[in-house]
């Protein structure tokens, strides 16, 4: 964090507790204000580790050691200190704001049956749609408390994921589209005016660009590996109608490393998102562009997800907008959990966000395209 991001942080949080009534405040309440900056909300649920696809799909790489891997890694380091949450169900009316009533009744009806497929990857029975409800309900209590000041910072960590599910469409591992029904919950419930979502799972986030692709109020863009699933995603779809611009694609190819990634965050995503202004942040968090990875082609370290946490948490504390991750993708469970804890203490750390040289092929190309919509100023000259 630059000394300057630091100091704007910081004086807003103090401008906000002054305006609550709190007072006068001193060096006490400066370390107070530094502390809840920096201490995050965990929103966890058991019913992520109830639900085994396998039992329908064999060797289904969505399993429940994905969440006992993260929640062991956790436990070794306390939790890094943040508050664990149990995340409710999200209502039937938090879902259908964005999802068909037809695709809710549909899986209800599978459910009903004894369970069944939606299609050759994605599964439901009682314990997959309980703990996709709870994803939801995740990722919509996550959206509340951030917007109530409870934190600056949040994490979702529940499966299944969601960013493939579109309005009328479970797909893809994904029944509902966690992030989008939190994006549309704090728009329509809490004042938000600008939600930006960025997409750094592997897989291009096809369900959350079809839900907002015609929208000015939620900035969706995603970094995801060429010619894989959903084979969504080119550079030249930018969004239409009044969204057109709000869409930013930039896919990769197959072995991209780290520093490709990062190049195109922080030279091509974070300037626009910069110039959007969000008022919350969210991340689709997904790991399986990780090398690890057995669905992903990528090339990325779990160090690679620090170093694009630092951007946007920069970003979050330049326009005040607090940050919300949301678990996707990524499927080796131990590199997953490394690099979950590796992004949550980037979120919460004041480690310096590293500033690469824009990698020469890709990110001009993305920004030269990027820049007809959006003016992308280098971050840092612009504050
Ligand atoms: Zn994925």
């Amino acid at each position: 964090m630059s000394p300057v991001a630091g100091d704007v942080r910081v004086d807003y949080r103090l401008r906000s507790r002054s305006a609550a009534g709190v007072g006068e405040l001193g060096d006490l309440a400066v370390e107070s204000a530094q502390a809840i900056a920096r201490t995050g909300l965990l929103f966890e649920h058991p019913g992520s580790r109830d639900y085994d696809p396998r039992g329908q799909i064999a060797e289904h790489p969505d399993t429940p050691e994905r969440i006992d891997a993260i929640d062991g890694a956790l436990a070794a380091v306390d939790w890094l200190g943040w508050e664990r949450r149990v995340a409710p169900m999200a209502t039937r009316a938090e879902l259908e704001a964005v999802h068909d009533a037809d695709l809710v009744n549909m899986i209800e009806q599978l459910v009903a049956g004894g369970g069944g497929l939606i299609d050759a990857d994605t599964h439901v029975d009682a314990a997959g749609y309980r703990a996709a409800r709870h994803a939801s309900g995740a990722a919509c209590a996550m959206v509340r408390a951030l917007m109530a000041g409870e934190a600056q910072i949040a994490f979702a960590a529940l499966r299944p994921s969601g960013h493939h599910a579109e309005r009328s469409r479970a797909m893809g591992f994904c029944l509902f589209n966690n992030i989008a029904v939190a994006a549309q919950l704090a728009i329509d419930q809490l004042g938000v005016r600008r939600v930006f979502i960025l997409d750094w799972d592997v897989h291009h986030g096809n369900g959350t660009a079809e839900i907002f692709r015609r929208r000015d109020d939620v900035l969706y863009a995603s970094i995801h590996q060429a010619n894989t699933y959903p084979h969504s995603g080119p550079l030249r779809d930018a969004g239409s109608g009044e969204g057109l611009g709000y869409t930013i694609n930039l896919p990769v190819p197959a072995g991209s490393d780290g520093e490709r990634w990062v190049s195109l965050l922080e030279h091509v995503v974070i300037p626009a998102a910069t110039a959007f202004r969000p008022e919350l942040v969210l991340i689709s968090a997904g790991y399986d562009a990780h090398r690890a990875d057995p669905l992903g082609g990528c090339q990325l370290e779990s160090s690679d997800f620090a170093r694009m946490a630092r951007h946007v948490r920069d970003l979050s504390r330049r326009t005040h907008a607090p940050i919300g991750a949301v678990l996707e993708g990524g499927y080796d469970p131990p590199a997953l959990a490394e690099s979950v804890i590796a992004t949550m203490r980037a979120l919460s750390e004041d480690d310096a966000a590293e500033s690469i040289a824009p990698d020469l092929i890709y990110t001009r190309q993305a920004a030269s395209y990027v820049g007809h919509h959006w003016e992308l100023q280098s971050a840092r000259s612009s504050t």
